[in-house]
């Protein structure tokens, strides 16, 4: 195929780009250095050889147990459980965590197919020695709201601590997008479920 036409077509999979965009990031590509061109395609063509998921914390990161799994600085007794591994780089910028994170990939959606079984949860299970309190961070929408209830049901009767964030000025974020001072205040202000 054309190499100008098989760009097109590979960029405009990418969320968020058309087809127009996918023809004129093509058209700037053509036009740039080399390098950039280069370095580029390399960062993409290296990204998935890198990455594992963190066999504690469910995250994808370099290493498992991931850097965060290993900073001994942090609060063994509580645990954030967020749908998504961008989730966890949202709260961590905030800046005011200290403690532990759990990575579900993705929130209860029956209709979808997605049960309990098809989320991190029995890793989750597996981890609560020593845990106190678990915060959970799903999205304020429907899935997450599900989701948090359930596990609510699972981990109170072992003597948990379960709260939710508090979530006001950020409802209909998702926590990904969420700014890091709401993010802040949803963490303090987190309520018992
Ligand atoms: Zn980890």
């Amino acid at each position: 195929m054309d190499p100008i036409r098989r760009c097109v077509q590979q960029l405009a999979r990418l969320p968020g780009i058309g087809e127009k965009t996918a023809w004129r990031l093509t058209w700037w590509l053509l036009r740039a250095d080399d390098e950039l061109v280069t370095e580029l395609s390399e960062a993409i063509g290296g990204l998935k050889e890198g990455v594992v998921e963190c066999g504690t914390c469910c995250t994808i990161a370099s290493s498992s147990p991931c850097s965060t799994c290993s900073d001994t600085r942090r609060d063994p007794a509580l645990i954030c459980v967020v749908e998504r591994p961008q989730d966890v780089v949202a709260i961590e910028g905030s800046g005011d965590f200290r403690g532990f994170f759990h990575v579900l990939h993705g929130s209860l959606s029956p209709l979808d197919g997605i049960g309990p079984d098809q989320l991190r949860i029995r890793p989750l299970l597996a981890r609560l020695d020593g845990v106190q309190e678990v915060i959970l961070a799903t999205d304020p929408d429907v899935e997450g709201d599900a989701t948090a209830l359930y596990l609510a049901r699972v981990l109170k009767p072992l003597g948990l601590k379960v709260s939710r964030l508090a979530y006001g000025i950020s409802v209909g974020t998702e926590i990904e997008y969420a700014d890091r001072v709401s993010l802040m205040r949803a963490l303090e202000n987190r309520r018992p479920l």
